[in-house]
This record gives structure tokens, C-alpha cells and sequence, in this order.
């Protein structure tokens, strides 16, 4: 078999090739999807390229596996969704009595996670403020296990300075979500972080048609640890999915170049939209908000932008997350005031998207 393995090649080409071989059977050009549950064996425990069983290992999810580790310049292990992937990893390093700090803005469900789900298992949490080096290093406590940084923040949109954390991390491990800059604006694992973690749901599908997550690390060991849970605890992508999520990364490179473009257009115009403030686009990537004193009103009345949680597929997404994605932060440190509304800027064309918010705003 002749496996693509070329890590000189420019991001764009990996994009396109990594994780893919040529097809030995009959060198199709599409890869094939292994929808297989089980694989033969010549003999007991004798396997065909190491396969016995599609939760341990799977050739369409290994080829997955491969690209996002090509374009992350790490090993990936992918999951069935970016909160498997979450989980697996905190489960990897932290047990009970570990401690873990969550920024205070930060995605929902990774705050649910840790404090309805792990916080049963002896996990406790701090939630710190990233901006704040000194805060978050006051926050380290023996047991800190995992600090946890998501860069541009979500909702907010923050950048933070990962090197800054990394810097001051003491003997924690230090993880970045990834999902909103994706590997074409930022490589953690360069500055120093030991995992990046992915809702490979959003920009590296691409589609809003799969639901996946993936963990990447360079440590060899905790690549290990990560492939055990993801064997022993069986949270795995299904082949077809695996498909899907590989597919959308080939065109990675030039989707993110478009969506950055719309949100350029798109915050140039809120700048001066009637009754908008606090317009945020951190300068690379899709994701926009900004203020607007009729956030409920203005979310219903757009017809590109479609009223959905989610993020970073083709299509342009609006929510207003007080009311949708962050209902569980209400009354919490980390909750987002009720005008504050997202956008995840798709590919269309920006003359449309922007002509889409102007009649929404103009009309509440
Ligand atoms: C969506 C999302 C997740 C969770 O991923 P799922 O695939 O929905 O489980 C985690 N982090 C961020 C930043 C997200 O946007």
C-alpha cells in the first residue's frame, strides 16, 4: 500500500492527501468507506494489517486519524462527538481528587461535563478568568491536573495568549479547544500546549452533517492512554461519519479563506449597523457578535443566516446564546448577557450576508 506520508508537503496539499492511500483493490480515487463492524482473521489472533474489531481500530477512521494529525502536527484519536473527545481526555489525566481549571468563558457542555458529570468522580474545578495570568496562576493548586483553554474564546471571541498559560502552567497539562481558530490560524501544539482538543462537528467537517470530536497530542504515552480509554470506553466515530469528517477537511484551507472574508464584510457592517455595539470578530475564522437590544427578535428574522446552535459549516448560522447554547451558564460566573448575539459566517457570497442582516436589523 502506498500511504500518503509526506509531512514537507504545504498544509493545503496535506489537506487534501493526508490519511489517504491509493486503493490497492482497484485504485479507486475516493477513499473507501470500511463499514465493517468485524474483520477476518487467517488464523486465531493472525490480522489483516492489525484489524480484528471496528472499535478498536477502523481503516476509514485510522485515515481520519492521520489527516487531522497531519494538520495538527500531532497523533489524533477521534470520538464520537467533541464532548466524548473532552471527556476521554480529562478521564486520561485526571482522577478523583484531580483538580482542573476552566476558563471563564468557555463552551457550555465543557462546563456541564466537568461539573455535573466528572465533579461526581471527585473532580473539582476553578473557573479563571484567561485574560488573568496572574489569577490563573494563583488557581494552581498541587492537584491541578489540566488547565483549560479555548482560544478564541466561545461566545466571546477573546484570543488568548497560549504561550503566556504554557509559561505558566507548573506541573498541569495544558489543553487548547481548537474548533474556533482550527489548525489553518493556529497550531497549539507548537506553543507548547500538550493536547488540542476538537468539535470536529464544526470547521473541520464543515457540512452541519456529522457530529465527531478528536484529541491530539505529541506525547507518545498519552497518546497511548487516550487510545486505551478510547478502546476500553468505546466512544468511537463510526466509519461512514469518519468519511464525512475526512472529506470536509480536504477543502479546509479554502472554506476557512471565505469564511474569514464574510466575517470580515459582515463585522465591517455591524460597525455601523443602528443599535449594534460590542462587534467582535477576532480577525481570522467565521465566527462573529456582537450587542443588539432585540437579540431574539433580530435572530428570527434573518433567512441566510439560519437560527441554529452549531457552528463553522457551509451554511451562515445566527443564536443568541443566553437563549440557546449557554442556558446552562445563566446565574454562573461564566454567563452571557441576553443582547449578546453569534454568528458562525458561512461561504455564501458577503454581498448577501451582509444584505441579510442589514433588512433584519432595519426591521426590529
Ligand atoms: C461544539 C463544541 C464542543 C462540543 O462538541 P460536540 O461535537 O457538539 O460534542 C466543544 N467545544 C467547542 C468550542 C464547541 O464549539
Amino acid at each position: 500500500m502506498s500511504e500518503y506520508q509526506h509531512p514537507g508537503d504545504a498544509f493545503a496539499t496535506r489537506a487534501v492527501h493526508a490519511g489517504l492511500e491509493t486503493d490497492p483493490a482497484y485504485g479507486a480515487v475516493a477513499p473507501a468507506i470500511y463499514q465493517s463492524a468485524t474483520f477476518i482473521q487467517k488464523r486465531p489472533g493472525e490480522y489483516t494489517a492489525g484489524y480484528d474489531y471496528s472499535r478498536t481500530a477502523n481503516p476509514t477512521r485510522d485515515a481520519a486519524e492521520a489527516a487531522i494529525g497531519s494538520l495538527e502536527e500531532g497523533r489524533a484519536v477521534t470520538f464520537a462527538s467533541g464532548l466524548a473527545a473532552e471527556h476521554a481526555l480529562i478521564t486520561a489525566v485526571c482522577s478523583a481528587g484531580s483538580h482542573v481549571i476552566l476558563p471563564k468563558h468557555l463552551y457550555g457542555g465543557t462546563h456541564r461535563l466537568v461539573d455535573k458529570v466528572l465533579a461526581q468522580w471527585g473532580v473539582t474545578y476553578t473557573l479563571v478568568d484567561q485574560g488573568d495570568l496572574d489569577a490563573l496562576e494563583r488557581a494552581i493548586r498541587p492537584k491541578t491536573a489540566l488547565i483549560w483553554v479555548e482560544s478564541p474564546t466561545n461566545p466571546m471571541l477573546d484570543v488568548v495568549d497560549i504561550e503566556a498559560i504554557v509559561a505558566r502552567k507548573g506541573n498541569a497539562l495544558v489543553v487548547v479547544d481548537n474548533t474556533f481558530a482550527t489548525p489553518v490560524n493556529q497550531l497549539p501544539l507548537n506553543q507548547g500546549v500538550d493536547f488540542v482538543v476538537h468539535s470536529t462537528t464544526k470547521y473541520l467537517a464543515g457540512h452541519s452533517d456529522v457530529i465527531g470530536g478528536a484529541v491530539v497530542t505529541r506525547n507518545e504515552e498519552l497518546d497511548q492512554k487516550l487510545r486505551f480509554i478510547q478502546n476500553a470506553a468505546g466512544a468511537i466515530p463510526g466509519p461512514f461519519d469518519c468519511f464525512l469528517l475526512q472529506r470536509g477537511i480536504r477543502t479546509l484551507p479554502l472554506r476557512m479563506a471565505q469564511h474569514a472574508r464574510n466575517a470580515r464584510a459582515v463585522s465591517e457592517y455591524l460597525e455601523t449597523a443602528p443599535g449594534v455595539t460590542g462587534v467582535r470578530w477576532p480577525g481570522f475564522s467565521g465566527m462573529v457578535a456582537f450587542r443588539h437590544p432585540k437579540s431574539n427578535e433580530l435572530a428570527s428574522r434573518t433567512r441566510l443566516f439560519a437560527l441554529a446552535e452549531s457552528l463553522g459549516a457551509v451554511e451562515s448560522l445566527i443564536e443568541v446564546p443566553h437563549s440557546m447554547t449557554h442556558q446552562a451558564t445563566t446565574g454562573t460566573d461564566a454567563a452571557i448577557p441576553a443582547d449578546f448575539v453569534r454568528l458562525s459566517c458561512g461561504i455564501e457570497d458577503p454581498d448577501d450576508l451582509v444584505e441579510d442582516l442589514r433588512q433584519a436589523i432595519e426591521s426590529v
